[in-house]
């Protein structure tokens, strides 16, 4: 049954990889209806059916697909704003949206350090929201940015999130294989990629390390203080379709078996109002208990993609524990975690719905 009302929203950057799969997560979402699509120039004025080159295995939304995309100007219709957009260019067009009075969800790296952004992971750090009111304050914006992590940090942080709130965590070491949608299209070439492995991703290793204690610091006056753990990340490409998988080495100030360690996670769970929206896994962190898993083909659509799968946590000679972890990069780490923080939006009366046609 259709409902009586849902706010409407834009997504930015529509036609790439990580608007796409806004686009095909948004069709039939009971609070969120899509009312502008809009790209660069060079896809502007046409139907997104013609613009956008679809890579998503079920077939575009129809009432989508004849939309016209539009350029980025902050006149477009829309409550809510969740920009995929190329992070070359998406601070002063997210920026021009939030001032306009618009709820402005990013993927881009461009604020998610920014002091006043919340950085979120709904399960993990939903209190964190509050900064946009501060945001708000020394912007004089009417709107807000709030900012959704890189995509390994996402799985990686909800996964360390029930270790550190119960054992503290004080060193971590963490090597990550990532996906090749992990670079948009077209991305990574090729004849680069297959039967190969890239041991580099520009930038990446110092997002993992800074956002992840931002996401599992402390919210309090105001401000967001970091968790003071060091990092020793390594990152490298790999050729597979989608999921990034971490090989994480923790050590704990409070240590805890494996099995201990197992229950923490599976026991994990964000508040009740978490819990309760449309696109929360629950659980969201699901252990398997094989030991070749978990592996991308077989576990990255776990909680229709926004759960993370732990597996091999077993004790590690050098730290306390050893683990894998993976998580859906486009769903968990960008699109779906997008859409969640904006339920949460709604779910805090942040946004209102409308009325629809
Ligand atoms: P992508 O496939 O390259 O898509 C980029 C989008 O930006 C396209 O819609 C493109 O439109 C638009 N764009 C480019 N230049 C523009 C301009 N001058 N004005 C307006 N729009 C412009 O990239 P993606 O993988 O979807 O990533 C989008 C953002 O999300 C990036 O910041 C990325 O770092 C971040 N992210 C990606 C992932 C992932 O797993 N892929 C995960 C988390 C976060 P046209 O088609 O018209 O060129």
């Amino acid at each position: 049954m259709m409902p009586r009302s849902r706010v409407p929203v834009a997504v930015l950057g529509a036609t790439g990889t990580v608007g796409q799969k806004f686009v095909r997560l948004l069709a039939d979402h009971p609070w969120f209806q899509i009312v502008a699509v809009a790209a660069s120039s060079g896809s502007a004025g046409r139907p997104y059916r013609d613009a956008a080159r679809w890579r998503e295995s079920t077939p575009m939304p129809p009432e989508v697909g004849t939309l016209t995309v539009q350029e980025c100007t902050a006149s477009l219709q829309g409550k809510i704003a969740f920009s995929a957009l190329d992070a070359e260019v998406a601070a002063p067009i997210e920026q021009a949206f939030a001032r306009a009075g618009v709820l402005v969800i990013t993927n881009t790296r461009t604020h998610r350090m920014d002091p006043d952004v919340p950085l979120l992971v709904p399960e993990v750090n939903a209190d964190h929201v509050r900064l946009m009111e501060c945001q708000r304050e020394t912007r004089g914006w009417s709107g807000s940015i709030l900012a959704n992590p890189n995509c390994s940090t996402a799985a990686l942080a909800l996964a360390l999130a029930p270790l550190h709130r119960a054992c503290t965590i004080e060193r971590l070491f963490v090597s990550t294989m990532q996906a090749v949608s992990g670079a948009g299209y077209p991305g990574v070439p090729s004849l680069d990629i297959l039967g190969n492995v890239i041991p580099f991703i520009s930038g990446e290793e110092e997002k993992i390390d800074r956002e992840s204690r931002k996401i599992l610091g402390s919210f309090s006056g105001g401000s967001v203080e970091p968790a003071a753990f060091p990092l020793s990340v390594h990152t490298s490409r790999v050729p597979v379709l989608d999921g990034h998988m971490a090989t994480v080495s923790v050590g704990l100030r409070h240590s805890v078996s494996p099995s201990q360690a197992a229950d923490l996670l599976r026991g994990f769970r964000g508040s009740p109002q978490i819990s309760d929206l449309p696109s929360s896994p629950v659980p969201p962190i699901e252990v398997e208990e094989k030991p070749d898993r978990p592996q991308p083909r077989l576990d990255l659509e776990r909680g229709a993609g926004m759960a993370v799968t732990v597996g091999r946590i077993r004790p590690c000679p050098v730290l306390d524990l050893r683990l894998v972890v993976l998580g859906h990069n486009t769903i968990r780490g960008a699109a779906g975690q997008g859409i969640q923080i904006a339920e949460l939006l709604v779910a805090e009366d942040r946004v209102k719905a409308e009325p629809t046609r």
